[in-house]
């Protein structure tokens, strides 16, 4: 599988900022073709950067999805509507999103199985400790609940594909990453806890684990050879396209 770096622009752009950005990342990532590039514009910028990058290299994701596939949900935002605007990937259970909109256990499970659903979408799901969790030693346990509330129960077909992103909230939007070591270690542990979860072939073949928090094009040459290291997940750096090109250089290379 090919390493991924997601772009996660959050609520920081308004449509035309998006299309404008977008259509640099698709100059820019014209001859990329190592690993796959991701952005993730705001439900309003899909449709439009969906098509700005239609052709290029560059694929489309949503920052959040709902657990039904239609009905009286206002305000929501169904996967069969995402694919339909060209969506390829889609975060689920962002930290700022369980911190703000109380997006809990049963909610991030149920928008996953959805998203497994519609063939052709894949999710990417968000797990990481917070400071406090971090500090009172729970980091490990954290991790495997959240993993566990996440994906017991489901079942990966085929060439389904997850994305589980390793986001240590404490560290997300601070401009200092962890230490590349403690993020491998985050990793082993969520590669072993899918070894629980899944059969050895599916972790291989379908699951990739990314790191998200922080990442800028100075420290990412120390996460690159990281065991378990299947790519990024990328906030704020995101935003400026040089700084984005050079970090999924590094991650790829
Ligand atoms: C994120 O919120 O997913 C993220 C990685 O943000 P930042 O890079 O700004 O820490």
């Amino acid at each position: 599988m090919k390493k991924i770096v997601i772009a996660n622009w959050k609520m920081k752009l308004g449509l035309t900022e998006s299309v404008n950005l977008a259509k640099e990342y698709k100059e820019k990532f014209k001859d990329f073709d190592l690993g796959e590039v991701v952005i993730c514009p705001d439900f309003v910028s899909l449709n439009e950067v969906g098509k700005t990058i239609n052709g290029s290299s560059v694929s489309l994701g949503a920052q959040n999805v709902f657990w039904e596939d239609k009905g009286a949900y206002t305000g929501e935002v169904s996967a069969r509507t995402l694919k339909e605007v060209g969506c390829r990937y889609v975060l689920i259970g962002h930290s700022e999103r369980r911190q703000y909109l109380q997006e809990n256990y049963e909610m991030i499970h149920k928008k996953i199985k959805e998203v497994l659903n519609q063939e052709g979408i894949v999710p990417v799901v968000c797990i990481g400790e917070t400071a406090e969790e971090r500090k009172t030693d729970k980091r490990d346990y954290v991790i495997l609940e959240q993993l566990h509330q996440a994906l017991s129960g489901i079942d990966i077909m085929g060439d389904q594909q997850i994305i589980v992103a390793y986001e240590p909230s404490w560290a997300i939007g601070t401009g200092t990453a962890i230490e590349p070591s403690e993020a491998e270690y985050a990793h082993k542990i969520i590669h072993l806890a899918l070894g629980d979860l899944f059969d050895n072939r599916i972790v291989e073949k379908n699951i990739r684990i990314i790191y998200g928090a922080s990442v800028s094009s100075k420290i990412v040459k120390d996460f690159a050879k990281l065991d378990n290291m299947h790519g990024l997940l990328v906030g704020t750096a995101s935003l400026d396209s040089e700084e984005f090109y050079k970090i999924a250089q590094a991650i790829v290379e």
